[in-house]
C-alpha cells in the first residue's frame, strides 16, 4: 500500500496519492469550516419531485432515510431569510455571469429545475450523509441507470472520453461508499462509528475505486481553482442584502485561502493537476461533449427516483456539484467574457462536493491506519 501512495492517481495527472493527501491536510480544516457556515450549510431544493424514468412507487421506511426540513421562515439563518422572502417573487438564479444577460440553460449540466419550483429549506449539517440502510434492489436499479448512463452512440473511438465520465461516476459512488462506512450504525452501540469492513468491501478492496475517488478530488478542485483564477468569485453575489457585504468579503477571501495551498503546489511542480484540454480534441468532439452533458444532465435526474430521502439529498447534491465542475471546466474558456450562468444552488452543491471529497480521502487515510493497526494485532 505504501508503494501504491506514490503512485499518480490516473494517467492524466502527474499528482500522487501521497501528495493529495499532504494537499488535503492543509485544506481540510479550511474547507470543514467553511460548510459550517450558515449560508454554505443551507440547501435548497425540491425533495419529492416524481422519477422521470419509471414509476415504482417505493418508498423507504427506516428512521435514517429521513430529512428534517426548515419549515418555519424564523428557523433559517438570517443570511438566508431575505431569500425566503423573495422566493415568493420567483428570484432564484442569482449569479448571472452572461455579459449579454441572456441565460445559457443549454451548457448546463444538472437539472437545475428541481430548484426552481416547491422547494424545501434542508440544513445539511443536521443531516449528515451517512448509513441509511437503504440498499437491496432499489438502490441497485439506481446505480444501474446511473452507469447506463455511461453508453454513447456516436463519434470517434471515445475511450478517453468514456473512461473519464466513468471515472468520475465511480469516483462519487466511492466517495460516497466512503461516507457511509465512516458513519455506519453500529446497532449494539446504537451509534455511527467507522466500520472498516463495510470501507474495505466496498472500497478499499478495490485501488481503482479508490483511484476514481481521488480523481475526482482533482478534477473538482481544478474547478474551484479555475473560477478563482479567472475572477468568478469576485462576480459571485452569495446575497442581493447589503447587510451580508461584508461577509460576502469573508467567503470570497476563505476561497483564496482554500485554494492558496492547491496554486502553490501546482508552481512548485510546475504543472497543471489535471488538463481539461487532453479531453474532446477529436474532430467529433462537440457532439460527444454534448452526449456526455446531457448523460450527466440525466443522472441529476435520476436522483428523483432515490426511495430514500436523506439519500437522495446527498445524491442531487453531489450530482449537482460533479455537474457544475464540468461546466466551468469544459464551458468557461475565456477570462474576459463569462459564457456560463452559475445559481446559488449549483455554487453551494460545488463547494460542498468538494468537503465531501476531502472528507473521503481524510477518512481512505484513517481506514489505511485502522487496517495498519488491525494487521499489527494479528
Ligand atoms: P452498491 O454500493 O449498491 O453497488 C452496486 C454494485 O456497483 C456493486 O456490487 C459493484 O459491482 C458496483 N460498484 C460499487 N462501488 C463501485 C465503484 N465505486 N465503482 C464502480 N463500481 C462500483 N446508502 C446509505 O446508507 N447512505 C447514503 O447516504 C446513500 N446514498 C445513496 C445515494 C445514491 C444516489 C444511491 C443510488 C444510493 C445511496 N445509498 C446510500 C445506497 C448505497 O450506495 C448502496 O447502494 C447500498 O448500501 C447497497 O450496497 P451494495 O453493497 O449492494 O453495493
Amino acid at each position: 500500500y505504501e508503494t501504491f501512495l506514490n503512485h499518480t492517481v490516473d494517467e492524466s495527472t502527474g499528482v500522487t496519492f501521497n501528495e493529495i493527501n499532504q494537499l488535503n491536510n492543509e485544506i481540510r480544516p479550511i474547507i470543514k469550516n467553511l460548510v459550517q457556515e450558515n449560508f454554505f450549510r443551507i440547501f435548497r431544493l425540491n425533495l419529492f419531485k416524481e422519477c422521470p424514468f419509471w414509476n415504482d412507487g417505493g418508498f423507504c421506511m427506516h428512521r435514517s432515510c429521513a430529512v428534517d426540513t426548515i419549515d418555519d421562515w424564523n428557523d433559517l439563518p438570517e443570511i438566508w431569510q431575505p431569500e425566503a422572502l423573495g422566493k415568493l417573487e420567483g428570484s432564484t438564479l442569482v449569479n448571472n455571469l452572461n455579459d449579454d444577460n441572456s441565460t445559457n440553460y443549454d451548457k448546463d449540466y444538472c437539472d437545475l429545475d428541481g430548484f426552481l419550483y416547491d422547494t424545501v429549506y434542508v440544513d445539511l449539517v443536521a443531516n449528515p450523509e451517512r448509513f441509511t440502510g437503504y440498499g437491496g434492489d432499489q438502490s441497485w436499479q439506481i446505480w444501474k441507470s446511473i452507469y447506463n448512463e455511461n453508453c454513447f452512440n456516436l463519434g470517434h473511438d471515445q475511450c478517453l472520453e468514456k473512461n473519464f465520465f466513468y471515472k468520475i461516476i465511480s469516483g462519487m459512488h466511492a466517495s460516497i461508499s466512503t461516507h457511509l462506512s465512516n458513519e455506519y450504525l453500529n446497532k449494539q452501540l446504537m451509534d455511527y462509528k467507522p466500520s472498516l469492513e463495510q470501507f474495505m468491501i466496498r472500497v478499499g478492496n478495490h485501488p481503482d475505486r479508490i483511484a476514481n475517488l481521488y480523481l475526482n478530488y482533482i478534477v473538482v478542485l481544478k474547478s474551484l481553482i479555475k473560477l478563482e483564477t479567472y475572477g468568478v468569485f469576485d462576480h459571485l453575489n452569495f446575497t442581493d442584502d447589503s447587510n451580508f457585504v461584508e461577509k460576502e468579503c469573508e467567503f470570497k477571501s476563505s476561497f483564496r485561502t482554500l485554494l492558496n495551498p492547491a496554486v502553490e503546489f501546482t508552481n512548485s511542480k510546475n504543472q497543471c493537476m489535471f488538463e481539461e484540454d487532453v479531453l474532446f480534441k477529436e474532430d467529433d468532439s462537440l457532439i460527444v461533449k454534448e452526449e456526455i452533458r446531457e448523460n450527466f444532465y440525466n443522472i441529476t435526474r435520476i436522483m428523483d427516483c432515490v426511495h430514500c430521502d436523506r439519500c437522495r439529498l446527498w445524491g442531487k447534491l453531489q450530482t449537482t456539484g460533479y455537474g457544475t465542475a464540468l461546466k466551468v471546466l469544459f464551458e468557461l474558456k475565456d477570462k474576459e467574457h463569462f459564457q456560463i450562468n452559475l445559481s446559488k444552488m449549483e455554487i453551494i452543491a460545488l463547494v460542498n462536493t468538494f468537503d465531501r471529497l476531502s472528507k473521503s480521502v481524510e477518512s481512505v487515510m484513517m481506514f489505511k491506519n485502522m487496517y495498519d493497526e488491525a494487521i499489527r494485532r494479528e
